[in-house]
């Protein structure tokens, strides 16, 4: 029987064990907040997405 449970998406873990799925949504919220920055509203209230010229 575990004992070790992911209180946030409630999977189960090995002693000792750290869910990933934290990490994973801050990994999400990264990348949106990434998007979020090259999304610009263009004074014609277009919205532009700039992508990064290096990638
Ligand atoms: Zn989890």
């Amino acid at each position: 029987m575990y004992a070790y449970i992911c209180p946030d998406c409630g999977c189960y873990l090995d002693p000792g064990e750290r869910c990933d799925c934290g990490e994973e949504r801050e990994r999400e919220k990264e990348k949106s907040a990434e998007i979020l920055k090259m999304l610009k509203v263009e004074k014609s209230g277009q919205m532009k997405i700039e992508f990064k010229e290096a990638i």
